[in-house]
């Protein structure tokens, strides 16, 4: 059997959507997603950011996913064994809001159907839908485990919820008590910080008189929200403020209520602000409730879970907060007592999910106390068990660390983890355990009511690194896996999720998660601004994967990446990528064709000691950039290893070694040995470098080449279990590099000048090039390569001593030489002269234009940034061309 019958022909054109699936297929099928466990080796570890169950995959999710599918694709080619573990979050909130609104159209709520038949309602949603974001992630070509993917209501993870509840409650770590927190009345639950969305709004700024009980004239106090002041306990002054200091201690009467409240005295309290006396509503704000405690103020509350105001509302009861705010705002006018409105713009928090103006309550819920689980994940921070990347996150962490406020766990939903709390009807004990108990430990009584409340999302989040790998079994996932290596995410989550796991990672098994964390940035549209839903500038992702395939959009998004850098995504990145893609596709082809059954390819895959230069000038340079991508790669400047493979493949592999090879191609016998063996070694370790940012188009290239070739020992059987080439010492050969470098500037040089003066490409350009000697030898043993790439004819070559040119001669001076080019007969130089003296003219009017621009006050203050910046790039292009045409424009003359 010949080997040609076995091989596959390579399609024209590459199409990544007849290919995709079918490779993602494959890796599955072999269960290459699927570490091994091997003692001997320490294996590579990431936990991917579990997508809400109901999400949809965004330009965020694609980002983190290109980002982190590279990074373990590159430690899996290395040989570690390599778990990139998945997994989905049941999202609390966000979940129950989707199956709300779904009842909603069948005119019900949550409240008609009862909790268990709404979960059930939740659980066959989870069940039909649940999958799509995987499946997404799925296109985009995840590497990840799918034999341990993870949902954070599997039995594994709620088990280890339930353990660190009961674990930090019996160490008194949490704790059950009456705080202020934001409280959505449509969701009708808390709220994190998280998911609040502050917004800038205009509002009034309302200046009400409460009058002295003393009879002694009033005070006036500044407020947004004057429906609260049936709520208020007392009005605070800063004590340094001579204007109120005779008041301190005194009484005033609370408007409507007629209700004497105490003035204090607070630090607090803001001189400057409206008049500097503060009304006090402990209720319904963080500061006043602080301000409460500090001088027993009583705290009342005068809104009811769902927003209306409650019976402490007097005459309000009932009402809504807003046309409360409406009706009080008119009685006051009405008696008299507002003394002046004034506009006033203010951030207003919104419920992330429903957009429902957040209401902050003081209400009762569970707590967690931080500052004691704080302090040894600072540590780790500190003395370097976890780096961050960029180092410069560092700070906003230690900021968050040193200013932690105990964190509110409970939420008032029906979809999450319940919390494992029983309370007595027969005494007060609460019993808190994994299970519900069969007695009150207390009374020994058998009726017990369980805690209605679910937990923060964000409390099964923080477990993920070890609930995943089943901890609080101590298994060999666990033992291996864990701890993790690096958590790779976006800055705009340090604190809500990855602070609390370090927290929670030392917490519940004694060590650090992960020795990294990597936060990448934002996707920005192409001017820069954050995508959102409400400024319609979202990308859809799999559209784009539809258009350009999935390795040009995951290339795309890595292009010029840093860490905790924003990037903005526009077409021209995608398309270059795309283009990228096809031109690896078409080198491939070319070399493929090439290799039929061509002798001499046997031991293609070890080319040792090549004679020709060419050959030891590619491998030299393979072999520097897997060392430069081993660096990048370490260091985490993924964006910089992609760019040197990129540079690579594109300029030194196609645009000059395969021209060069070419020659030796067309002409065997006079131009030495077949580079048959170099072109198939180099490009088959390019789709290696290449695999992690470009994982379908490699590895489909890679199983058509290998049918092409005789079998390297070891092969693998697919490219993304194959080995990452290593940088050989060896194979870098600095003559070679300096000569074709050499060699690739004397081709530009000529070619810059065909440019610049239009000669046609079909017309030779003769040329006599002066360097030093042995730079001379190298030029007359290349001189074919030259001739057949600059498109000139060398005339003569000669010592650097002797150059001369002439009129209709330009000369290029050359880091080592010179290259004189004769366009006599090829250009008129009085047209050429005539042309060129046009365009300056239109430059410097263009450049007049823009410098006045840019000198425009009025410009300068109204444009936005990006305008501006453009402006300022044009004027440079501008200056940075009339230079050019100047100089071209003297050489003529000269
Ligand atoms: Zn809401
Ligand atoms: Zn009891």
């Amino acid at each position: 059997m010949t080997q040609t019958a076995r091989r596959r022909e390579i399609p024209k054109a590459y199409d990544p959507g007849s290919v995709e699936q079918g490779i993602y297929d494959h890796w599955m099928r072999e269960g290459y997603f699927t570490p091994e466990i091997d003692r001997s080796v320490t294996p590579f570890v990431m936990i991917m950011p579990p997508p809400n169950v109901t999400g949809e995959l965004h330009m965020g999710h694609a980002l983190t996913i290109a980002i982190e599918d590279m990074v373990v694709r590159w430690h899996r080619m290395r040989g570690e064994p390599t778990l990139f573990l998945p997994g989905t979050d049941h999202a609390g909130i966000a979940t129950q809001v989707v199956v709300e609104k779904m009842l909603a159209a069948d005119g019900i709520t949550r409240h008609d159907v009862g909790r268990d038949r709404f979960v059930e309602h939740v659980w066959a949603w989870v069940d039909q839908y649940g999958d799509r974001i995987q499946n997404q992630v799925k296109r985009l070509g995840a590497s990840c485990d799918w034999t341990r993917n993870r949902f954070t209501l599997d039995d594994g993870p709620s088990s280890a919820v339930r353990t660190t509840f009961v674990n930090l409650y019996k160490k008194g770590l949490i704790y059950r008590g009456e705080r202020m927190t934001n409280w959505c009345p449509r969701c009708r639950t808390a709220l994190s910080d998280l998911e609040v969305k502050h917004q800038e709004e205009d509002s009034s700024l309302y200046y009400i008189r409460y009058a002295r009980e003393d009879g002694g004239g009033s005070i006036t106090v500044a407020t947004t929200r004057p429906e609260t002041l049936l709520g208020d306990t007392g009005v605070a002054v800063n004590p340094d403020d001579g204007r109120y200091t005779d008041l301190i201690s005194k009484n005033v009467i609370l408007p409507v209520l007629k209700r004497a409240i105490p003035v204090v005295g607070d630090d607090s309290v803001d001189s400057e602000f409206g008049t500097g006396a503060l009304k006090v509503t402990p209720g319904h704000n963080q500061v006043d409730f602080e301000i409460s405690q500090r001088h027993g103020l009583a705290v009342v509350n005068v809104i009811n879970p769902d927003g209306t105001m409650n019976e402490n509302a007097g005459p309000y009861e009932g009402q809504e907060r807003s046309e409360c705010r409406t009706t009080i705002v008119e009685q006051l006018e009405n008696e008299g007592l507002i003394e002046r409105v004034e506009p006033h713009t203010l951030s207003i928090g919104h419920c992330d999910r429903c957009n429902e103006v957040v209401e902050p309550t003081v209400s009762i819920q569970w707590w967690m106390r931080m500052e004691a689980l704080a302090e040894p994940a600072r540590d780790a921070v500190t003395n370097g068990t976890i780096e961050i990347v960029p180092e410069r996150f560092s700070k906003v962490y230690f900021n968050w660390m040193d200013n932690i406020r105990d964190w509110c766990l409970s939420r008032q939903l029906w979809w999450g983890h319940r919390i494992p709390v029983w309370y007595c009807d027969d005494c007060d004990e609460v019993n808190v355990e994994m299970e519900r108990p069969r007695n009150c430990t207390g009374c020994g009584s058998t009726e017990l009511t369980r805690d209605p409340d679910v937990l923060d999302t964000w409390f099964s989040s923080a477990l993920w690194t070890h609930s995943t790998l089943g901890w609080p079994q101590q298994g060999d996932d666990l033992d291996y896996f864990y701890p993790t290596s690096v958590m790779e995410t976006g800055y705009d989550i340090l604190f809500f999720w990855v602070a609390k796991m370090i927290m929670m990672g030392i917490e519940n098994t004694g060590k650090a998660p992960f020795h990294t964390v990597y936060l990448h940035g934002l996707v920005l549209d192409p001017e820069g601004v954050k995508m959102s839903k409400s400024k319609g500038n979202v990308t859809d992702p799999l559209g784009l994967i539809d258009l350009y395939g999935s390795d040009a959009l995951r290339f795309a998004l890595t292009t010029g990446n840093s860490p905790g850098n924003n990037m903005r995504l526009n077409e021209s990145k995608l398309e270059a990528s795309r283009n990228f893609a096809n031109k690896l596709w078409n080198a491939a082809r070319f070399v493929m064709s090439n290799l039929g059954d061509a002798a001499g390819l046997d031991r293609w895959y070890r080319p040792e000691k090549p004679s020709h230069r060419h050959d030891r000038w590619i491998l030299s340079r393979l072999n520097t950039v897997a060392a430069q991508v081993h660096r990048f790669m370490e260091e985490y400047q993924f964006g910089e290893a992609q760019r040197v493979i990129h540079d690579f493949l594109w300029s030194e592999y196609c645009d000059w070694y395969i021209e060069m090879a070419k020659i030796r191609l067309r002409d065997p016998e006079t131009e030495g040995p077949s580079p048959l063996p170099v072109l198939a070694y180099v490009l088959e370790r390019v789709l290696r470098l290449l695999h992690p940012f470009m994982p379908f188009v490699t590895e489909e290239l890679w199983q058509i080449m290998k049918e092409y070739l005789p079998e390297e020992p070891q092969r693998p059987e697919a490219l993304i279990v194959a080995p990452y080439p290593e940088a050989d010492e060896s194979m870098i050969d600095r003559d070679a590099e300096t000569e074709i470098a050499a060699v690739i500037e004397l081709t530009r040089a000529a070619r810059n000048v065909r440019a610049e003066f239009r000669v046609s490409p079909s017309q030779p350009i003769p040329v006599r090039v002066y360097a030093a000697p042995e730079l001379i030898r190298v030029y007359d043993q290349e001189a074919a390569v030259i001739q057949s790439n600059a498109g000139v004819r060398i005339l003569s070559t000669g010592p650097t001593g002797d150059v001369e040119s002439s009129v209709d001669e330009v000369a290029q001076v050359l880091a080592q030489g010179t290259l004189v080019l004769s366009l006599s007969g090829l250009v008129d130089m009085g047209e050429e002269a005539e042309r060129l003296g046009g365009e300056l003219a239109d430059l410097d009017a263009y450049r007049a234009k823009l410098s006045s621009r840019l000198q425009d006050e009025s410009f300068l203050s109204r444009a936005p940034e990006e305008v501006v910046d453009k402006e300022r790039q044009r004027l440079e292009a501008t200056e940075e061309r009339r230079t050019r045409v100047e100089d071209i424009l003297s050489r003529l003359a000269g």
